[in-house]
């Protein structure tokens, strides 16, 4: 039989809930047991890929071209496993099921309602998850939003019901225990009013995880565990600490698994924490730094700069330097400061490395073009991702072949060299505003050339896939006076057509790829053209 865990949020938004529920699931991995998750977004939107990446962070993009939330990309690396795009449920996937199940007479006849038509959905998807093993001993379901929200009320109904109807299930709530600087004192009230509002939807919670700045003492865990009707052994404290990956051994201190599996009356297996323990003791102890410059330009929201919209990018530079026995600095540069203040360009001389990751649209593209001349020129590693990609041909088509004022036809439709332009059926798509999962998405294969640079980091692999999320490509048109130039496309769609990888000969390392390899970048195994980026880098400081 499946055992669920449903993982909730109370007090505040941004706790760590994918963390957290990543973390459950790794430690249940490490006592033997096969894990798949599923995250639920309550709001209508389809799903994530419409939405823009300062309003809810990065879009992940799975195998099967999902375009969905960062959390499943926490599952994915903590758990090393791919997850397909139906464990992302969101509101408007389901009520648009259930209505088109009414329109096609499906209810005969029935009234159709929230309960029980809209939360039977619900629980038909949470049953049925997918991925490439179909038999899961634990399906961990993470609701986003906080307990109280209007949003996601049906979705706690949902899993209300499931235990009421038999299933095995976990109820995990995840607050916040802030300390008043004033009083001095850690405040475990907010987590009592969360648990009474999720009481009142009829979830009385299993385990409380309670998230804090410092490790939460006995005469807290004890207060919860009165005031919310559990045992104090069931508090599980998730302090701040210096590494995300460290949480499940945290988590494993606690013997979290122990009590899990106790409840649900299973026998504790294997548990296999060894590897995982070195990884991360290796990586506290690392002292050789490098520094990492990511230009991109979804860094302000508000008054507040935040890197959210490229975590995948920031844990696989991690990944590969950590892989490299070095400590990453990662500083997030908006490029348009270059475009404000060109002489600041020079500042990129400090950077081992640098990367131009994906983006959309106009604003901050100058800076990326300037970023990228200058790296050219003055031999700092660089990798570019789809967009950092695209503008790497259209700087080296400006300055080194002589196309002056080609451009994407993204930025510029007008421009006199298109060398980067739509996919030809991309142009249908746009212009009958079809925007939603239309994009080319998912993995795809490449054809490595044999000798490149690109080959030898995949392990002379002759055929890869990585993930994609692009309309745009570099023009058919211009790759030959492109590569009469220099510039190298190491790697292309099998047929031949799409230019999928680019190096630069008589570079330190000048790397770009239509793909973004950093969504199958996993701890312990670092993708590869991070992987290269990070050898380049620690060769340049050296
Ligand atoms: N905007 C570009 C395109 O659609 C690049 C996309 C990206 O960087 N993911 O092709």
């Amino acid at each position: 039989m499946v055992n669920y865990i449903i993982v909730t949020g109370g007090v505040i938004s941004g706790l760590g809930k994918g963390i957290t529920t990543a973390s459950i699931g790794k430690i249940l991995v490490n006592h033997g047991y096969k894990v798949t998750a599923i995250k639920i977004d309550p709001y209508i939107n389809f799903d994530a890929g419409t939405l823009r990446p300062t309003e809810h962070g990065e879009v992940w993009v799975t195998e099967d071209g999902g375009e969905i939330d960062q959390d499943l990309g926490h599952y994915e690396r903590f758990l090393d496993i791919n997850i397909p795009k139906c464990n992302n449920i969101t509101t408007g996937q389901v009520y648009s099921a259930v209505i088109e199940k009414e329109r096609s007479g499906k209810y005969l006849g029935k009234t159709v309602q929230p309960i029980p038509h809209v939360t039977d959905e619900i629980k038909r998807r949470i049953r049925a998850p997918g991925g490439e093993e179909t038999k899961f001993d634990f399906v961990l379901v993470e609701i986003g939003g906080t307990v109280g929200d209007y949003e996601n009320v049906l979705f706690l109904e949902a899993v209300r019901q499931m235990k009421l109807e038999g299933e095995k299930v976990i109820y995990v709530h995840v607050t916040y225990v802030p300390v008043l600087k004033s009083v001095g004192e850690a405040k475990t009230k907010p987590t009592q009013h969360s648990v009474k509002l999720l009481r009142e939807i009829g979830i009385q919670p299993d385990f409380i995880i309670t998230r804090s700045e410092k490790p939460l003492d006995d005469v807290r865990k004890e207060k919860i565990a009165l005031f919310c009707n559990i045992s104090g052994e069931d508090v599980i404290s998730d302090s701040n600490i210096d590494n995300v990956y460290g949480v499940p051994l945290l988590f494993e201190e606690q013997e979290l698994c122990k009590k899990i599996l106790k409840k649900l009356g299973l026998r504790k297996e294997e548990n296999d924490f060894n590897a995982w323990k070195n990884y991360i003791a290796k990586i506290r102890k690392l002292d050789k730094k490098i520094k990492i410059g990511i230009v991109g330009k979804y860094f302000d929201i508000g008054a507040f700069k935040l890197s959210d919209a490229y975590i995948s990018v920031i844990e696989a530079v991690k990944h590969a330097a950590w892989n490299n026995n070095v400590r990453p600095e990662i500083e997030w540069i908006d490029s348009k400061i270059f475009e404000k203040h060109p002489r600041k360009i020079v500042n990129l001389k400090k950077f081992d490395a640098i990367i131009v990751p994906g983006g959309f649209g106009l604003s901050g593209v100058d800076g990326k073009i300037a970023t990228i001349k200058y790296v050219r020129e003055n031999n700092i590693p660089y990798l570019g991702l789809c967009l950092g990609m695209q503008l790497a041909v259209v700087e080296y088509a400006r300055n080194v072949c002589g196309l002056k004022g080609a451009n994407t036809t993204e930025v510029e439709k007008t421009t006199p060299y298109p060398v980067i332009d739509f996919i030809p059926d991309q142009v249908k798509i746009v212009t009958e505003s079809r925007y939603g999962a239309t994009m080319r998405l998912g993995a795809y294969p490449a054809i490595l050339a044999d000798g490149s640079l690109i080959r030898k980091l995949y392990n002379d692999q002759n055929k890869v896939y990585e993930r994609h999320r692009h309309r745009y490509e570099v023009n058919p048109k211009y790759i030959e006076i492109l590569e009469k130039k220099g510039l190298v496309f190491s790697g292309r769609s099998p047929d031949g057509i799409l230019m999928e990888f680019m190096e630069l000969p008589n570079h330190p390392y000048f790397t770009g790829t239509q793909a973004h390899p950093e969504f199958k970048s996993r701890p312990m195994k670092p993708a590869p053209l991070f992987d290269g980026l990070i050898k380049a880098a620690k060769k340049k400081k050296e």
